[in-house]
């Protein structure tokens, strides 16, 4: 249990009035949560101050050797004004699992819980009222000991900030374009694909770049050892319809274990389908296109819950997905999904966290 100091602004900022102009990321709120840890101390200083920059010593190991890790979720207003949570135990839980892979101090997860909770409490105004749009919420640590050895940092700190962000499908669900990534990689068995950190989008995004430039909306990746198997999408997991059964990739090191992927898998599995975590050739997702039996492709994520494709790019081979449309399987997704977190359908699978 935190013992969390609250320091208001004594200005506050405009809430914006035009929900349907916030986008993603673009702007913050009046406050932030911060505590520090120093090796023999521990966590300590759990507050929410006024949001401001950090002042940082250009020396700081997180600058030079990115020691740093994030999560991402979201706070929801359901139609009766109440603001809730979605599993944020598993953002709490696939923090610790990586800050133990980059040597970061891990934070207990219901102090972590504690702090989402405080933060959003404070900021409940800047939830937005509109339908699908949210406050996205930002925890990360970043490393703050100042030397330019390599070593695990010994101080370090930790913020969550608060972005109200509009609704993902602001012109409706439109299926996207895919480009299958054959040069680079993303993650290699032993490296830090499973992990939230800084490095793994530093790295990701020249080939994200150069497929935007080619007229596709991600890249897909495959695995880094042979390039011959489906792992995730930019900055989500994939999952494959085909004969009517589920696959993708196995959470086995390269892969981020996603929440709306384990909470999809779990809904799929209740309605009857078969899901296979399992390593899948993109070969044979070609070949199930060409043959009309790759029913439903979709990427899903915390951001847009679900982004279905309709075209996948694979060196020569183009695959096309159903109609060009929205799947079946992937609406019932969306609306199942979207409707526990907004509140619209009763939470059968304690799924839910209330915050005020
Ligand atoms: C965050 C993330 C996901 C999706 O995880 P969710 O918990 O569902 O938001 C998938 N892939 C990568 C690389 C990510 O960073």
């Amino acid at each position: 249990m935190l013992d969390i100091k609250i320091e208001k602004a004594a200005t506050l900022k405009a809430k914006p009035t035009d929900e349907s102009k916030l986008g993603f990321g673009n702007i913050f709120t009046d406050h932030m949560f911060v505590m520090e840890y120093d090796a023999g101390i521990g966590w300590h200083d759990p507050r929410i101050v006024p949001y401001a920059p950090f002042p940082l010593d250009p020396a700081c190991v997180v600058f030079h050797y990115a020691q740093e890790i994030f999560e991402g979720m979201k706070a929801y207003r359901t139609a009766d004004n109440k603001i809730q949570l979605f599993r944020p135990d598993c953002n709490a839980n696939r923090m610790n699992d990586s800050a133990d892979r980059l040597c970061i101090p891990n934070i207990d997860p219901d102090d972590f819980v504690q702090a989402v909770k405080a933060l959003v409490e404070v900021e409940k105004d800047w939830v937005p009222h509109s339908d699908g749009a949210s406050l996205y919420l930002r925890p990360f640590t970043f490393a703050t000991d100042v030397t330019l050895g390599v070593h695990a940092s010994k101080k370090y700190t930790f913020c969550i900030i608060a972005s109200p962000s509009g609704a993902y499908y602001a012109e409706g669900i439109n299926p996207v374009r895919i480009y299958v990534e054959d040069d680079f990689i993303r993650a290699a068995p032993g490296l830090t694909g499973f992990t939230k950190c800084g490095g793994n989008y530093a790295a990701s995004i020249l080939a994200g770049d150069q497929a935007e430039k080619l007229g596709y909306a991600q890249v897909l990746w495959l695995d880094g050892v042979e390039k011959k198997y489906v792992e995730e999408v930019g900055s989500m997991n994939i999952m494959f319809k085909i004969d009517g059964e589920i696959y993708t990739a196995p959470c086995d090191g390269t892969v981020l274990p996603g929440v709306t992927r384990r909470s999809i898998i779990e809904l799929c599995k209740d309605w009857g389908y078969t899901v296979h975590e399992e390593h899948v050739a993109i070969a044979d997702i070609m070949k199930a296109g060409a043959e009309g039996r790759l029913e439903e492709v979709f990427g899903c994520g915390t951001a847009a819950v679900v982004s279905p494709v309709k075209e996948l790019k694979w060196k020569d081979e183009v695959a096309y997905i159903g109609d060009g449309k929205i799947g079946e399987l992937t609406q019932k997704l969306y609306d199942t999904l979207t409707g526990i977190q907004w509140g619209k359908i009763e939470d059968t699978k304690g799924w839910i966290v209330p915050v005020c």
